[in-house]
Order: C-alpha cells, then sequence, then structure tokens
C-alpha cells in the first residue's frame, strides 16, 4: 500500500498531511520513513532537491519527539538561514495537530537574544545554521547535551560552505547514543567521510542515480590580459544573452567596483559582500531570487549564503587566493540535476593555477577564447531573431496596426525584417565591430605556446564553428547537446568541441576536415517532426584562426560614448520597471 498511513505515521501527522494534499508518499519518504519510525538507527539518505526531504526527515522527528517534556531532543542543521526558515515553516506545519511541541529556528544575522529567548520558553527541536548553533553552544545559550536526534540537511552544501568545523565542534557536545540522519543531494568524499567519522552503520537510501556533483559543471578558462579583465566580463556576458551567474571577485573593493561598473554599463547586476548590512545583502539576495539580478558580483564570503538552483555561470573573476575555495565557488552552479559553466578569467602568469585546480576537482578545464565582436553579434543577432519568434502578440497592438500599415507602407518582408532586427543590432554592431581581439593583445603567436595546456587542441588547428537551432529551451545543455552529435555523427568525444548552447540556438566547433560530413548529415535533419539545422557559422573569427590581425590593428579604439551599451543601460533601466530603480534606491 502506497500511503503515508502505510509508512505508520500517526493520526496527529495523517492529518496534517491531509491538510496540506499531499496525497502520496515520494520515494525517499518511502524509503526512509519507515526505517527512522522502527529502528534507532544512523541514516545517509541521498536525493535531489525537491524530492521532499524535510518530510522524510520531519515526519519521524515529530512523530517521535515527547512533546510533553521541554528537553532540547532533536536538532537539524542547515546551510543557510532560507533554508533553516523554509525547515521551520515546514516543520510547523506538519505538527500543526502535534500540542506543546516547540520548534525553533536559529541563524546568523538576526538578534541573538530573541532567539535565546525562544529557546529558553523550551524548544524540543532547533533547526540551525552550524555558525549560529555554534556560537550560542558557546555562550551557553543552549544546550544539545540530551539529544536523541540530529539531522545534517543539505551536508554537501553545509561542506561546501566550510561548515566542516563547526559541524565538528557542535557535534561533540552532543550524546554518543543519539541518532544521526544525514541527508544530501551529492555524495562528494567530503560527505562520506563525515558520515564515516560521526555515524555508527549507517543505513543507507539512494533515491535515483548516486551524484558525485562534480561532471555536471564544464570548467572553462580564458586567457587575456590583467588590465582587459572587465573587458573581458563583459564579453563573456554579452555571449550568453540569458546568462544568470555569480561573478566571483578576491576583495570586497573590487567585488564593489566591478558591480559598479556592470550596473553602469547596462547590465543587471548587484554587489554581495561582508561591507553591506544585512538589509542590504537581503534585498540583493532577493533581486537576485526573482532574477532581476542577471549578475551577482560577489566575495567568496558573502557568497556561502546563495542558496540558488539555477545559476547558469559561475565567473571567476580573479582566482581566489586559497586555491582550494574553487570547489566551492564552482559548486554554485550545476544543482539540482543541472548542468552548468564555470568560467575563470586568467593572465598568463597565473596559468599554472589551472593545473593545481585540475588535480584538486580531477577534472579537465577547456581552453577557451574570449569571443570576438563580430561572434558576439552573430550570438546576439540570432538571440534577437528567436526573441522576435517567441515574443507573444500584445493584441492591443491592433488598434494602431492600420497607421502603422501606413507608415511601414511599402517596405517588403525581406527589408521589413532587416529592419526590425538592425533596431537592436545596429547598437551591437557598432560596438563591436571596433573592438581589440583580447586573446591575442598580450601574447603575439601566444596561440601555439598554450599547447602545453589541457584543452589547447580546441582552439588550434583548422577548426570549424557551426551554428546549429537548438538550444536551451530545447532540453540541451553543452554536455546533451554534446552527445547528441557524438551520436548522430557517429564521431568521438574529442571531435566535438566549444559546445555553446544558448536559448534557443548553440554553436560549436569541429576538425574542418568533418564539415561534409556535418552539413549533410543534417540536410533535411528532423528530431521529433522538428528540422535541426545546421550551417557553418558566419562569423569568419569564431574558429580562431583568421581576423586576427584585423583585431590588432584595432587595438587602442574603443569609444564608449557612442557605443550600445549606453542605450542599453538606458534600455534596461527602463525594462526592470519601478521595482529595479527602487532596489537601486534602497542599495546605494
Ligand atoms: P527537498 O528538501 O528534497 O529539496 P522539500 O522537502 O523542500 O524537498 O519538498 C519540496 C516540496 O514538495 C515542498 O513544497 C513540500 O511541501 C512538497 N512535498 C513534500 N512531500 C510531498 C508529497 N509527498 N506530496 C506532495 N508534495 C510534497
Ligand atoms: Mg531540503
Amino acid at each position: 500500500m502506497n500511503s503515508f498511513k502505510a509508512l505508520g505515521l500517526n493520526e496527529a501527522l495523517l492529518q496534517a498531511v491531509s491538510d496540506l494534499g499531499f496525497e502520496t508518499p515520494s520515494e525517499v519518504q518511502q524509503k526512509t520513513i519507515p526505517i527512522l519510525l522502527e529502528d534507532e538507527t544512523d541514516l545517509v539518505a541521498l536525493a535531489q532537491t525537491g524530492t521532499g526531504k524535510t518530510a522524510a526527515f520531519g515526519f519521524p522527528l515529530i512523530q517521535k519527539i515527547h512533546s510533553e517534556s521541554r528537553t532540547t531532543q532533536g536538532i537539524i542543521l542547515s546551510p543557510t538561514r532560507e533554508l533553516c526558515l523554509q525547515i521551520t515553516n515546514e516543520m510547523h506545519l506538519y505538527s500543526k495537530y502535534v500540542k506543546g511541541l516547540n520548534i525553533v529556528a536559529i541563524y546568523g544575522g538576526a538578534s541573538i537574544t530573541e532567539q535565546a529567548r525562544q529557546i529558553k520558553k523550551g524548544a524540543q527541536i532547533i533547526v540551525a545554521t552550524p555558525g549560529r548553533m555554534k556560537d550560542m553552544i558557546g555562550r551557553g545559550m543552549i544546550d544539545i547535551s540530551k539529544i536523541d536526534y540530529c539531522i545534517l540537511d543539505e551536508a554537501d552544501e553545509m561542506l561546501n560552505m566550510g561548515f566542516y568545523e563547526d559541524i565538528k565542534d557542535i557535534l561533540s557536545t552532543t550524546p554518543e547514543e543519539k541518532s544521526t540522519w544525514l541527508f544530501s543531494a551529492t555524495m562528494p568524499k567530503e560527505v562520506a567521510s563525515i558520515a564515516k567519522k560521526f555515524m555508527f552503520n549507517p543505513k543507507e537510501v539512494t533515491v535515483g542515480g548516486r551524484n558525485t556533483g562534480v561532471d555536471t559543471v564544464q570548467h572553462e578558462y580564458y586567457v587575456v590580459s590583467g588590465r582587459d579583465r572587465y573587458e573581458a566580463l563583459k564579453r563573456l556576458a554579452d555571449a550568453n544573452p540569458g546568462i544568470f551567474s555569480v561573478v566571483f571577485c578576491r576583495t570586497k573593493r573590487d567585488t564593489q567596483r566591478v558591480a559598479e561598473k556592470l550596473i553602469e554599463d547596462g547590465y543587471n547586476a548587484g554587489a554581495l559582500h561582508g561591507d553591506l548590512s544585512q538589509n542590504q545583502r537581503d534585498l540583493v539576495m532577493n533581486a537576485f531570487r526573482k532574477n532581476q539580478i542577471q549578475m551577482l558580483v560577489a566575495t567568496d564570503v558573502a557568497a556561502r549564503g546563495i542558496d540558488v538552483d539555477d545559476i547558469s555561470h559561475v565567473i571567476n573573476y580573479q582566482l581566489p587566493d586559497e586555491i582550494e575555495t574553487y570547489t566551492h565557488r564552482s559548486g554554485r552552479t550545476g544543482r539540482a540535476g543541472k548542468s552548468g559553466i564555470s568560467m575563470v578569467i586568467i593572465t598568463r602568469s597565473e596559468l599554472r593555477k589551472i593545473k593545481t585546480i585540475e588535480n584538486i576537482i580531477k577534472q579537465k578545464f577547456e581552453a577557451k577564447k574570449i569571443p570576438s565582436g563580430m561572434e558576439i553579434c552573430e550570438i546576439q543577432l540570432y538571440h534577437l531573431a528567436s526573441k522576435i519568434r517567441n515574443t507573444k502578440i500584445n493584441e492591443a497592438v491592433d488598434n494602431y496596426l492600420p497607421a502603422i500599415h501606413d507608415v511601414l507602407e511599402g517596405i517588403d518582408r525581406e527589408e521589413l525584417i532587416k529592419k526590425i532586427v538592425s533596431v537592436e543590432f545596429t547598437r551591437f554592431y557598432s560596438y563591436y565591430s571596433k573592438v581589440k581581439d583580447l586573446n591575442t593583445s598580450e601574447s603575439p603567436g601566444g596561440k601555439g605556446s598554450l599547447n602545453d595546456m589541457p584543452g589547447a587542441e580546441a582552439q588550434t588547428g583548422d577548426s570549424v564553428r557551426y551554428f546549429i537551432n537548438v538550444g536551451e529551451k530545447d532540453g540541451y545543455d553543452w554536455m546533451s547537446l554534446k552527445d547528441f552529435l557524438k551520436e548522430t555523427l557517429g564521431v568521438g568525444k574529442e571531435d566535438v568541441n566549444r559546445v555553446d548552447v544558448k536559448d534557443s540556438f548553440s554553436f560549436f566547433n569541429t576538425d574542418a576536415s568533418l564539415t561534409d560530413l556535418i552539413l549533410s548529415t543534417f540536410r533535411d535533419f528532423k528530431v521529433d517532426g522538428r528540422y535541426v539545422n545546421v550551417e557553418v557559422s558566419k562569423n569568419p573569427e569564431s574558429g580562431g584562426r583568421k581576423g586576427r590581425d584585423k583585431g590588432r590593428r584595432k587595438k587602442k579604439e574603443r569609444r564608449r560614448e557612442d557605443t550600445g551599451r549606453r542605450s542599453k543601460a538606458k534600455k534596461s533601466g527602463r525594462r526592470s520597471g519601478k521595482k529595479k530603480n527602487k532596489f537601486r534606491d534602497g542599495f546605494y
């Protein structure tokens, strides 16, 4: 029988379940609840985000707590204050028919005395971030020496954020014979070692495949001269129109500066660092969560609290001082079963650090080139075309159609398309047709010397770049598109590279010898009844072999005043409307 009742839940919980409208237990709930209700055991449960883990530990915990006693019997550690509040909320709903049960959330950035006051009233269950919990134990505000249950929720994230020491210290003040329940989306070796060290013979529950969490992130580096870092950052953003990213800087000052410059240049950016008040940080995080901010510029410490699942790119504006920190940065993307890209902007003198990182993450980097101006124009053009295609028609336009027809009289379809596209495109074009090639500015002939770096083969030889009319909207990411091409073409993994998936189209490179095969394979090629079309990219520079001299000659030319950026700044300000302005006012 597939019901909550069959799992052994009592009446109070079943009533709450029915109020919540949960009909059947999720897989992780089916597998864990009976174990936790029947046995006093340690447990490791692996399941992706959104699979219902809170109830998987929350139901058994609530059922096992003695609510007539005031003693703290269970603690739940979770990585961020947002998650703490979310868990506490859910737990309140689950336990609404349990009399006398007190569940209290404690977390940083809020009054510690108020939290201590609530604990003092008697909290059988405490939901906490590790930092605040340790702090309050140290001040004698919390006594967890008699707990029966300790739950580590999102263990991988907590370790990612550097909470290992705090967790260790907290656990050392708990009784040996308690049960520890560890919940995690992934099982990196740090989590495995926690399980080994602090748990006794834990039962294991896995939902879906085991996910080590490493292979969902693609790592890329871009070599530029130090003074071109900012320009490189802008190009990476412009080459990824739908970007939703965290940009990491080394210091608070750089973080603030880069964010300010991005905003000035018309990007939807925001800063997150320790010199901001909690209130300012909340504003930024809320705007980020609502996608009002596309580029969140952050320090490593401030970024610990970021609990957003669909970050598409992590950009290392500078590498961290402590090279190990890189893992925590790149772990902000590729979460919850999604894929992500971690980009490193790096100077030649830092290049050897890439090797060190590769050893740490046990994954190779791909050496990539900062897109040329023309490549960005091409991407923006296709992006614009697909935006037009996908735009929902506003019926209010109908009233004005006769007049509009008059104005556009005598322009044929072909010409009209060109004009519509030019409205936006010209701005990008007039800026980007004048910019230099960032990749070669400091390393004439540098192309060859990159050969000893991993992934360098992607940049050299007679490489051809292609456009393909499928992208994220069709469910592809760089991994699955690469797989699709590999299988369709019957070529090897190394033959397809520089796969860049945009919203409704993508680019990739192959050796020139494969061009005939590709073009003939994709002639009249259909997937699910839809034509999948591949063309050689029109941009001569994107293969990485031509147009270089032209780029170099244009080196110093950069006319900010009449570029598209300015007008884009105005436009995006208008686009995000009141909300954004309000946010900006509050922030600065
Ligand atoms: P996780 O911790 O695994 O990311 P949550 O515990 O936060 O997932 O649950 C995700 C959402 O699913 C929550 O809104 C929760 O209320 C809901 N949920 C949990 N269990 C069930 C269920 N059995 N049926 C329907 N919804 C559920
Ligand atoms: Mg959860």
